[in-house]
């Protein structure tokens, strides 16, 4: 019997408001504990909530970015519970009519296929503030409480762990690339809670569906799925009687652990919010952050296979900030070699970038400068090798490529006459490499160019010698 697993997703992603979402305190992260609240955020009485407007737009550019429709007339609800972390004992979310509805995310899949993976609702709330376990006792923060949420619900329609991880990163890109929200995972503001059964391959029925709370990083995600996915299977082999639960992932141990079993759930009694009036949008409000949306990644790399030619491989590698995105096709487009520019940010460039942990943003040097360092090269002022030595002197000075050229005297050897004749002095040098070479050991080749090379300091133009070197080889 072969099984799969039917996992959706529901992730919670902190919206980049400045401020909360029902009173005007910061949403910074960290702080003094209790430095960020006021009467409102702490529920205190006679306080009453406003909404804020920037939550009620980031929420719709988080539907419009992720293809759902708007519900043009919405409304908050409250969920009542009890729990410290709640100051108020009820949280201001929405229930029967969320913000956003019916979208999707297409995923690629390893073998190439594209998949469609359905979102059920988005829908925007507070979150809660943050109990502190001290040896004084439990503490509680309300930093956090107030602070806008997302919810965005997907449709059981994830197949497998990986299939999950690769909804969540696209998820991720796209939320991050929108500046929905800056998706600081460490920082918990993208997390995700997990709905995951099993059942027999090819049936359409349901298996009993646990939840996995609280994960906060691709590899939780993946880790804990595999490890449930495994877990259930062997209790439907095995005849055992599965419950509806919620878990708890625990990273140590590499295992979930029930937090709760559904049978002792909450009932939440919602009912709508009587201090907070409809949400009411216009069509103009909609077109309005609709023209707000960046292009996309996957939609940018798309377009750089397309318009740029360059391989699907550097065009995800170059994509994976925005900022460099641009920075590559700025380049792509003044020096006229996109494959050159995606060479050199993808190696040399990125290279230097991650030993100084610096972000593209940070760099002394702009596309015109590479563009122009592409060009010498192609044009062959410079070898490619010198073109490394003035790619870290730009890096460093943020000075043009062809002043330093000029002030290094870097220019490249193209005189044949002149390389003739430090070819004649090598091969002398090194009579046992002809020898080499004339045993079949033609390899030598490439460690004669090398010391052609050091001998002018880089500066011979490497076809020429190579050229040379086995034209006068072949007449000893
Ligand atoms: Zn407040």
């Amino acid at each position: 019997m072969e099984f799969e697993a039917v996992i959706g997703l529901e992730v919670h992603t902190e919206l980049a408001t400045k401020t909360k979402i029902y009173c005007g305190c910061t949403t910074e992260f960290g702080g003094k504990p209790n430095t960020h609240v006021c009467p409102i955020c702490m529920g205190l009485p006679g306080s009453l909530p406003q909404l804020n407007k920037k939550v009620v737009e980031y929420g719709m550019k988080a539907g419009l970015a992720l293809n759902c429709s708007i519900n043009q007339v919405s409304r908050m609800d409250r969920k009542n519970y009890f729990y410290p972390d709640c100051p108020k004992n009820y949280q201001i979310t929405q229930d029967e009519k969320p913000l956003c509805h019916d979208g999707y995310i297409d995923i690629e899949l390893e073998n190439g296929e594209t998949k469609r993976i359905g979102i059920e609702r988005i829908h925007i709330e507070e979150d809660a503030g943050k109990l502190l376990h001290t040896k004084f006792g439990t503490l509680v923060d309300y930093n956090r409480a107030g602070v806008p949420l997302a919810e965005i619900v997907s449709k059981p329609d994830l197949r497998s762990p990986r299939e999950a991880v690769l909804y969540f990163e696209r998820l991720k890109s796209i939320l991050q690339a929108s500046k929905i929200s800056d998706c600081k995972m460490e920082q918990g503001s993208l997390r995700c809670d997990a709905n995951i059964s099993v059942r027999e391959k090819g049936s359409e029925k349901f298996g009993i569906r646990t939840e996995i709370k609280n994960m906060n990083s691709f590899k939780a995600l993946e880790k804990a799925l595999k490890y449930e996915f495994k877990r259930q299977v062997e209790a439907v082999k095995n005849g055992k009687k599965l419950t509806v639960e919620t878990r708890r992932w625990d990273e140590t141990k590499g295992i979930t652990e029930v937090m709760r079993s559904k049978e002792e759930a909450n009932d939440y009694r919602y009912f709508p919010e009587g201090d907070l009036v409809a949400i009411n949008i216009p069509d103009e409000w909609i077109e309005e952050i609709k023209n707000d949306i960046p292009e996309l990644p996957h939609e940018k790399v798309e377009r750089f296979i397309k318009e740029y030619e360059i391989p699907k491989y550097d065009a995800e590698v170059v994509v994976l900030s925005m900022d460099m995105g641009n920075f590559f096709e700025e380049t792509a487009k003044k020096s006229g070699d996109p494959k050159a520019a995606s060479n050199w940010i993808m190696g040399d460039i990125s290279k230097l970038m991650n030993e100084d942990v610096i972000r593209v943003e940070e760099l002394k040097f702009t596309p015109m400068h590479l563009a122009k360092l592409i060009k010498l090269i192609n044009e062959k002022t410079i070898s490619k090798a010198i073109g490394k030595k003035v790619l870290e002197e730009m890096y460093k000075t943020g000075e043009m490529p062809d002043k330093i050229v000029k002030d290094k005297g870097l220019v490249q050897n193209s005189d044949e006459g002149a390389i003739l004749e430090v070819v004649k002095k090598v091969l002398q040098d090194n009579t046992s490499s002809i020898e080499d070479y004339k045993n079949g050991k033609t390899k030598v080749i490439g460690f004669l160019v090398g010391q052609v090379m050091k001998a002018t300091k880089g500066k011979a133009n490497p076809q020429i010698v190579n050229k040379l070197l086995n034209e006068e080889i072949k007449k000893l």
